[in-house]
Formats: C-alpha cells, structure tokens, sequence
C-alpha cells in the first residue's frame, strides 16, 4: 500500500473542513494532547449531557491532515452517544490501529474504518490517536 492511499477523499474533506472545530463555551471538561514527533496538538473540549451523554464536543489546535481528520471525525461520531458508547468506540478505533493482532473491529466503525490503513506507518498512529487519547482522558472525568 502506498502512503498516498492513506489521504482518502473523507479524510482528506475533514482535513480540510473539520467538523465541531472551534470552542465550546459550555464545556465543562478541557483536555490537551500533544504529539511532539509530528507537531500535532489538539485540545478537546466536552460537556456531558444530565444523562451522562456526550451532548457537545469540539476542538481546538493545529495538527498534520491525519491528525485533524481524525479529530474531526471523532468528535463527529461521539457526540450525543452515552458515556460507555464513546468509551467503546474509542478502544475499538485504538484497537485497530494498535493491536498487535489484525482483527475484525467489534463494532462497525463506519468511516473511522478509513484509518485502518494508518497501522502500516508507526508514527502516524500517533497523529490518528491524538484525539481519542485525549477523548479517554476526557471520560475519564466525572463532571
Ligand atoms: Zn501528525
């Protein structure tokens, strides 16, 4: 596979239109995540819902095309999902790129899918995790 293959068309659309880009004055959890290797850095802003969704999620920073898609995307597909739903996805994404192990994902992932392709080049997993190493720290966060 070539590197190329990596920048597909939605990819490359939430690169360069992020979705959910910007601050959330509500918010009430704030994470940062940096990844000194690439110069991606990020900051996730989240508010929970009285349930205990996810009922808004932005971010904010600068990073390489990989890493603002795959923030773009994350919040796109957490938002409004419960707390345990986002923290299933997460490893589920992370799994995929990270597993030593190539398997079937646990649950359909959709477009992050897309990603799957980002195992092959070590330090690009880096740029495509950001955001949901920082999304984990965010849930971790009882607020
Ligand atoms: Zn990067």
């Amino acid at each position: 596979m070539e590197f190329e293959e990596l920048y597909q068309d939605v990819i490359l659309d939430h690169s360069r239109r992020p979705r959910n880009f910007g601050e959330l004055p509500d918010a009430t959890v704030h994470v940062h995540g940096d990844n000194p290797m690439c110069g991606d850095e990020i900051n996730v802003h989240l508010k929970f819902g009285p349930d205990d969704t996810v009922e808004g999620i932005t971010f904010t920073g600068n990073g390489c095309s990989i890493c603002m898609a795959s923030a773009s995307l994350m919040t796109t597909k957490v938002k409004k999902k419960s707390r345990s739903e986002a923290e299933a996805m997460m490893h589920t994404f992370q799994d995929m790129l990270t597993a030593e192990e190539e398997k079937p994902p646990g649950m359909r992932l959709g477009d992050l899918e897309l990603f799957k392709g980002v195992r092959k080049f070590p330090l690009r997993v880096k740029c495509a995790t950001l955001a949901w190493h920082a999304l984990e720290e965010a849930l971790q966060k009882k607020v």
